[in-house]
């Protein structure tokens, strides 16, 4: 397929339409994975401070055989990988940082959903460590997910510190993402990064234990064989006050939005200097045990007495991933608008590569439910972005890139979809 350059910005050539625009640096061809059901669209999770209106994404990467980052990465999982010579490995940290009179000795970070239940409570169970939890709070929390979250902390046994960020500045900021990136998490993505370091430094705790590797979902392979999390994951050039935007807007200009950049710090990384000094250590207990969701997900109930829903989540066909947030299924919607990717399709495509269903089997549900609109917030979400539904349809509609999307009488269609 022809694609040009033309005046900063990307164009294929339709055969009937003529030229369409490609979007945010996506590749002009759409591919999709030939073992899950992801596309190359998919961006990798960028450095998120540097995110602008108009900045260009890096995409996940698909080898000679078709096959994507992640897919290529479980492979090796689930074969390659000597997970008694890696839980020895976990089993020696621990005993390096075991506090012998009951102290917090390490750090999980999580909402009270399955993976977090697993970490803090195997680490305690089965290792021996006295976990301290922390929580950067959703948006609007579910009742089914503060159920969780309470029954994480008193059934499981651990103190927690439970963080709200300002609610008017939190929501300022949402609207900002959403109407600038389209991107309403952004805000919480950032918060939450950047809390547990802080609780870390705050508590002298030098063991941070995060559950998975984002990078298996897609980032750049190399980082998903390191136990630990590089330093600079969470720092950032912070002096600079226009080099640092929050949902699109520079730092310096926030006061214009009714916002003070003071009032910014909860989102703001923690001194870097704790962490390049190694001072704490940031690990994955995704590296050193098998982490399989639906494991977790049971673990939980047995220990817990975790919830799934009594119904599936809107945009897909599961019942207990990320529950405990009323906004999240817009998240997902924000990227099948901007990169045709819906929130089934993170779902069936973690399936397949933890080998719970078959390809054509998540074919089928991505058809069936990817692009479904979550109506059951919407009204508490139009609230919380304090904008009306024909504004909140615009702004996302500014969004869609027309190499993926074609505007028809019964509305917007997708050009290319996974079979
Ligand atoms: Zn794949």
């Amino acid at each position: 397929m022809a694609s040009f350059e033309e005046g900063g910005k990307t164009f294929v050539e339709h055969p009937h339409e003529g030229s369409l625009e490609v979007k945010y640096g996506l590749p002009p061809e759409v591919k999709f994975c030939t073992n899950c059901v992801i596309s190359n669209q998919r961006p990798s999770s960028a450095a998120e401070f540097r995110h602008r209106p108009d900045s260009k994404k890096t995409t996940i990467g698909f080898d000679d055989a078709g096959m994507c980052d992640a897919c290529r990465y479980a492979e090796r999982k689930n074969a390659a990988v000597d997970w008694r010579e890696r839980e020895a490995k976990l089993r020696e940290l621990c005993d390096r940082y075991r506090s012998r009179n009951g102290s917090y000795d390490c750090l999980v970070p999580g909402s009270g959903g399955k993976d977090s239940v697993f970490a803090s409570h195997t680490l305690k169970a089965e290792y021996g460590m006295h976990p301290l939890t922390c929580t950067w709070a959703p948006h609007l929390y579910t009742n089914v997910g503060w159920r969780n979250f309470e029954n994480w902390i008193h059934k499981g046994g651990f103190d927690n510190y439970l963080f709200t960020p300002n609610g008017e500045i939190h929501r300022k900021l949402t609207r900002l993402a959403y109407i600038n990136l389209l991107h309403p998490f952004q805000p919480f993505i950032l918060g939450q990064k950047n809390f547990a370091p802080k609780v870390a430094q705050r508590f002298d705790l030098p063991l941070v234990f995060y559950g998975e590797n984002e990078a298996e979902y897609g980032n750049p392979i190399g980082e998903n064989t390191e136990a630990q999390r590089r330093a600079e994951y969470f720092s950032a050039e912070t002096g600079d006050l226009d080099s640092i935007y929050l949902g699109g807007v520079p730092l310096s200009r926030m006061p214009e939005h009714g916002i003070e950049p003071t009032q910014l710090e909860p989102y703001l990384p923690a001194d870097p200097a704790a962490l390049d000094a190694g001072e704490i250590e940031v690990h994955y207990l995704g590296y050193y045990l098998k982490w399989t969701p639906q494991q977790n997900y049971y673990y939980a109930v047995e220990h817990i007495q975790f919830e799934a829903n009594s119904e599936r989540t809107e945009g897909t066909y599961s019942k207990y991933n990320s529950i405990d947030d009323k906004t999240d299924p817009f998240h997902y919607w924000t990227t099948l608008v901007k990169f045709g990717i819906g929130r089934a399709t993170y779902d069936a495509s973690q399936e397949i590569r933890n080998r719970h269903i078959e390809r054509d089997e998540a074919v089928a549900l991505v058809r069936r439910y990817d692009e479904e609109f979550p109506r059951k917030y919407f009204p508490e979400f139009l609230e919380y972005l304090s904008l009306d539904e024909e504004e909140f349809f615009d702004i996302a509609d500014r969004f869609r890139s027309p190499h993926l999307w074609r505007k028809t009488n019964e509305g917007w269609e997708l050009r290319h979809k996974v079979a």
